[in-house]
C-alpha cells in the first residue's frame, strides 16, 4: 500500500478510490488531485492497461493535469480523473458505466466525470441514469456534445497567439502547418486552419480521417513517420501524446509546436528545456487544449453553445500571457504555465473563510 500513498503525497493528490464490483466486472479508479477552486472535473479513460499499477500511475498523472488545466483556464473546478480497467472495443455495456456511476454518486459532486479515450456520449448517458456528477452528454440531454469542435477552436486561437508572439505575423496565410491526427480535433482544426489560408499537411493512421480532409478542405497528406522531418513553420500534434522526446524533437524544422493532444511532452522538464534550446516556441498543452473541459464546465451553469466558443477563443489571451512570463522569468512556457496555475490555485486557497448565509437563512416569516 506504501506504493499508493508514496505517489498520492508526491504528486499531491487528496483522494483515491478504488472501485470493483463483481456483479458487472466494473475495475476503475477515480483520482482526485485538487479540489481548492472547485469540484474535480475529468474524464474517464477506458484502457487495456498491462497492470494495475500502470492504470494508478495514469490515472494520477491525468488527474494532477486537470487540476491545471482548470486553474490557467480561470474555471472554478479541480482536478480528477478516472479510469477504467478493460477493452472498451470489447467489454462496454449498459450495466459497467451504471455501475461506475453509482460510484460517482458516491462522491456527492467531489467528482464530476465526462468522457475520455475509450468512452463515448453515449457511455455518459448510461452513467447519467445513476448520477447527476455527470459531463460531456448529448444536445438532447442538455449537454454540449462533442467537445471537439471547441477544443479545434481553442487550439486553434492559441496558434493564433503562439504566430503573434514568435513570428510576429497577426495572420496565418501562407504558413505551413502540419495537423498529427485529424479526428473529432483534428478535423475541425484543419478547417479552421485552411479557412486562414494556411497551407495545411495532415497525418493519420485511419484513411477515412484523411480522406475526409482532404475531400471538404483540400488538406494535402504526409505519411504518418515524415511528419516531425517536414519542411513547415509549426507542428501539430493532434492525436497521441509523448511524441516530444529525445527521438523526434532533434528532427522537428518548425519554430512553433502547438497542438490539442495531452501529454505532449514526454518529460515534461526535459524536453520543454530541448525545445527552447532549438528556439521553437512550445504552447503548453493542457492550456491550448482546454477548450474541452471549458465545453464541460458549461455544461454545469446550463450549456449555452455560443459562450463556450467565445470562451475558448480566449486561449489566446492565456497564452500570450504565458509566453509574457516565460520571458520575463526565462524559464520554458511549460513551467511559466505550471507556475501560473499552481498561483491561482495558492491564492484562492488563501481567500478568508466567511460565513456564508445559506439561501433560505430566514426562512418563512410574516411581513410586516
Ligand atoms: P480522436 O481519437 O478523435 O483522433 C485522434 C486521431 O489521431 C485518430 O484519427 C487517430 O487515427 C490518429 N492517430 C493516432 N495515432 C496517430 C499517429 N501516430 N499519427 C497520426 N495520426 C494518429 O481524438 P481527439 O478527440 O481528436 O483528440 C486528439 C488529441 O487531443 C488527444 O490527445 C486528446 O486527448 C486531446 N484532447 C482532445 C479533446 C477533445 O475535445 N476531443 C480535448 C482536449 C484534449
Amino acid at each position: 500500500m506504501s506504493f499508493v500513498f508514496e505517489n498520492m503525497t508526491s504528486k499531491g493528490h487528496e483522494e483515491v478510490v478504488f472501485c470493483s464490483d463483481n456483479n458487472t466486472g466494473l475495475k476503475a479508479i477515480i483520482a482526485i488531485h485538487n479540489t481548492t477552486i472547485g469540484p474535480a472535473l475529468g474524464g474517464c479513460r477506458m484502457w487495456s492497461y498491462s497492470s494495475e499499477a500502470e492504470a494508478l500511475q495514469d490515472v494520477l498523472r491525468l488527474s494532477r493535469g486537470m487540476s491545471y488545466k482548470a486553474a490557467i483556464a480561470g474555471l472554478n473546478l479541480g482536478g480528477g480523473k478516472a479510469v477504467i480497467i478493460g477493452n472498451s472495443k470489447k467489454n462496454k455495456n449498459e450495466i459497467l458505466f451504471r455501475s461506475f456511476g453509482r460510484f460517482v454518486q458516491g462522491l456527492a459532486g467531489r467528482y464530476i466525470t465526462a468522457e475520455d479515450v475509450g468512452t463515448s456520449v453515449k457511455d455518459m448517458e448510461w452513467v447519467r441514469m445513476e448520477t447527476e456528477y455527470v459531463t460531456g452528454l448529448s444536445r438532447a440531454l442538455g449537454g454540449g456534445g462533442d467537445p471537439g469542435p471547441v477544443t479545434a477552436l481553442g487550439t486553434f486561437s492559441g496558434i493564433r497567439a503562439t504566430v503573434k508572439k514568435h513570428l510576429k505575423k497577426d495572420s496565418l496565410a501562407g504558413l505551413k502547418i502540419a495537423v498529427q491526427g485529424v479526428g473529432h480535433v483534428g478535423y475541425h482544426l484543419t478547417k479552421y486552419l485552411t479557412e486562414a489560408g494556411a497551407k495545411v499537411l495532415v497525418s493519420d493512421l485511419d484513411k477515412k480521417a484523411l480522406k475526409l480532409v482532404t475531400n471538404d478542405f483540400g488538406a494535402k497528406v504526409i505519411e504518418v513517420d515524415k511528419i516531425y522531418d517536414a519542411e513547415v513553420d509549426i507542428y501539430s500534434p493532434c492525436a497521441m501524446g509523448s511524441t516530444l522526446n529525445d527521438q523526434t524533437i532533434p528532427k522537428l524544422k518548425c519554430s512553433i509546436v502547438a497542438g490539442s493532444a495531452n501529454n505532449q511532452l514526454k518529460d515534461e522538464i526535459v524536453h520543454s528545456q530541448m525545445l527552447k534550446k532549438q528556439d521553437i516556441l512550445y504552447a503548453p498543452d493542457y492550456a491550448i487544449n482546454s477548450g474541452g473541459l471549458i465545453n464541460c464546465a458549461n455544461e454545469i451553469e446550463g450549456y449555452n453553445r455560443k459562450r463556450a466558443f467565445q470562451q475558448a477563443e480566449g486561449i489566446y489571451d492565456t497564452l500570450m500571457n504565458i509566453y509574457d512570463r516565460a520571458d520575463n522569468d526565462n524559464v520554458t512556457t511549460h513551467e511559466a504555465a505550471l507556475k501560473e496555475a499552481k498561483k491561482r490555485i495558492d491564492d484562492i486557497s488563501k481567500l478568508k473563510n466567511v460565513y456564508l448565509p445559506k439561501k433560505n437563512l430566514m426562512g418563512k416569516r410574516d411581513s410586516l
